[in-house]
């Protein structure tokens, strides 16, 4: 059980975690997990696993229509702990504030702790499919840092009721970051300010959106620096290969793919060429980020284990 931020801090080797998400729901864990089985030798110190909001389904039945939550992607906890049954490798699930009011993320927070779980990256969660806007739970939370908050106060034993001798957690927080800013920011400066709030709030480590630049993540730490945010910013990439995610890639996640990654995946005559491309740069991007000293790198698979497996393969071997 160790904390994401003892290994930040550790400075002897280059880190590297992975994030997965879930299957949908009816499909079997086997797939996920044999989908970063390769990626095992590489050993990764922690591996994330996203959470997904429910959206809602609306049914008719005899002439009335009623609403249900409807969670496409469940099993966050049972795909951590086969994790780490099946890898021995460190799970951290990802808990979001969107669908809990408070009292079910406690709940859910004793849950984890019981499960001997000790690392957590807390976020307000993205809008459900179908809704534009991000809408709390009646006593929910309605940004990150007061989820961040809720852990913290629990980290002291604070539960939401005054108990007799209550148990401290002790949950080592991580909190996302966006060296593009958060889509809804109206630019990175307030954006930096909201996430001093979630590090001061007791996150211990930012990882970022994906980014295809390194001036953008580098520019982002000296900012974050610069406002007193001291806490370690692990990078974290998503690499890019075939011509599809050119649209989808900005489209979901709101970020820039420079002009060049563009043309050559565009350029490339075939699906091979393209990924080849789409590899090279994103090792030259880890290149940049290591000489830069980064604390190591967090790769979003997104059910594409073989373009993580290539990028590291490309990195660790020396060659991109
Ligand atoms: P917040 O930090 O709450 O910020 C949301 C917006 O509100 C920002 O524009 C910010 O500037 C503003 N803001 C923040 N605090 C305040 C405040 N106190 N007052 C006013 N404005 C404020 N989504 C999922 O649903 N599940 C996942 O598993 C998941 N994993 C992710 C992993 C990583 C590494 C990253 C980078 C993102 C992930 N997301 C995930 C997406 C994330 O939930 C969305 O980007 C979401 O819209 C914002 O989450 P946040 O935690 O950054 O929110």
């Amino acid at each position: 059980m160790i904390k994401v931020i003892d290994w930040l801090k550790q400075n002897r080797k280059l880190l590297f975690s992975l994030e997965i998400t879930p299957p949908d729901r009816g499909k079997s864990m086997d797939d996920i997990l044999s989908s970063i089985d390769p990626l095992m030798h590489f050993e990764p110190q922690f591996i994330n696993v996203t959470y997904h909001q429910p959206h809602m389904v609306y049914e008719e039945k005899d002439g009335v229509i009623t609403r249900r939550p409807r969670r496409k992607k469940p099993g966050t906890v049972g795909i951590c702990s086969a994790i780490k049954n099946r890898f021995q490798v460190e799970p951290v699930p990802h808990l979001i504030c969107g669908s809990f009011n408070r009292y079910e993320t406690e709940d859910t927070l004793i849950d984890l702790h019981y499960l001997g779980i000790r690392n957590i990256m807390a976020l307000r969660g993205d809008p459900p499919p179908g809704q534009a806007r991000y809408i709390p739970e009646k006593e929910g939370h309605h940004y990150a840092n007061q989820l961040v908050e809720q852990i913290a106060q629990l980290n002291h034993g604070k539960y939401i009721d005054d108990l007799e001798d209550p148990f401290p957690t002790d949950f080592c927080i991580g909190v996302a970051g966006y060296p593009e800013k958060h889509f809804e920011s109206p630019n990175l400066d307030k954006d930096l300010r909201y996430l001093k709030g979630k590090v001061d709030a007791g996150a211990e480590y930012v990882i970022t959106q994906m980014f295809y630049d390194f001036r953008l993540y580098r520019e982002f730490v000296e900012k974050a620096r610069a406002i007193g945010i001291q806490a370690p910013i692990l990078p974290g990439l998503k690499p890019l290969v075939n011509r599809r995610q050119i649209q989808t890639i900005p489209s979901s996640f709101h970020v820039n793919i420079p002009a060049e990654l563009v043309a050559a995946i565009e350029e490339a005559r075939t699906k091979e060429q393209a990924f080849a491309s789409g590899i090279r740069h994103m090792a030259r991007l880890v290149e940049e980020l290591i000489a830069y000293g980064v604390p190591g790198i967090h790769v979003f698979t997104m059910g594409q284990g073989h373009a993580a497996r290539a990028l590291l393969e490309a990195v660790f071997a020396g060659k991109p």
